[in-house]
């Protein structure tokens, strides 16, 4: 390739140089792992009532809020479990089921509701006509899931519910068996989603990070938890293979 333009050096001797490559751009990268809620769809989930209605589950088990250290219900749910199975593995059990049972009616209530957001089926199937593989990983349960995208397995690689993995994200367990079943490495793929958690899980292991504005995420928030670049929405994905977006605070490492 031919010098673009040429500069001086500190001594006045002049140098060919070429553009710079763009340390940001998406390359190398082979895959798209998207979180689900917020990010590919909306299923107005009511975190709220799932969280009171799990505290008031663990106070009938006789587990006491204070006990607990967890943030994220799924965690909270496994955190209770050995507490209680030390007091009665039967107790431990039933306070389990009811727990999952509890998170299941409330998803599928709200999957019955809910819906893909707009283009993103069109997104997934452009990323794969480019040759990007597609994997889409949720602590979602998968039939709430299915319920409202009944054919995602002709749109994605790989699909990863809270059904098919033991620890879900953010424990690193979950992304990496995404990529071993992409085939990728962290260098190599991308995580999107609309939650810091995606960020986070995604960072630990070497994935870029994308975040969304299609969930109750702001913009800052993404920025503090040093996601690679924040997008109004996950289809916006496509146009980074393209062009350098022409606002710039929206642009891959910005
Ligand atoms: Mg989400």
């Amino acid at each position: 390739m031919p010098p673009l333009f040429r500069s001086s050096n500190s001594r006045g001797e002049t140098q060919p140089m070429v553009a710079p490559k763009k340390p940001n751009s998406l390359e190398n990268v082979k895959a798209v792992v998207f979180d689900f809620d917020g990010t590919l769809a909306v299923l107005n989930l009511d975190f709220g009532v799932m969280r009171e209605q799990v505290f008031n589950l663990l106070k009938v088990f006789g587990v006491h809020e204070e006990m607990i250290k967890e943030r994220y219900l799924l965690e909270i749910i496994d955190e209770a479990y050995p507490i209680l199975e030390e007091r009665s593995p039967s107790d431990a059990m039933a306070f389990y089921q009811k727990a999952h049972q509890i998170l299941q009616e409330i998803e599928l209530t709200a999957a019955g509701e809910g819906r893909t957001l707009p283009g993103t089926e069109r997104m997934l199937m452009t990323l794969r006509e480019k040759g990007v593989k597609v994997g889409i990983v949720t602590r979602n349960c998968e039939d709430a899931v299915r319920r409202v995208f009944p054919n995602i397995d002709e749109y994605c690689d790989v699909f990863i519910s809270r059904n098919s993995i033991k620890k879900v994200k953010p424990h690193p367990d979950h992304l990496t068996s995404a990529m071993k079943a992409l085939n990728v490495n962290g260098e190599e793929a991308v995580m999107v989603g609309d939650h810091i958690l995606d960020i986070q899980a995604g960072k630990a292991v070497g994935m870029k990070t994308v975040g969304v504005l299609t969930g109750r995420t702001k913009r800052e928030e993404f920025e503090k938890a040093g996601a690679d670049c924040v997008l109004t929405a996950a289809p916006e994905i496509c146009t980074l293979w393209e062009k350098e977006p022409a606002d710039s605070t929206r642009g891959w490492g910005k």
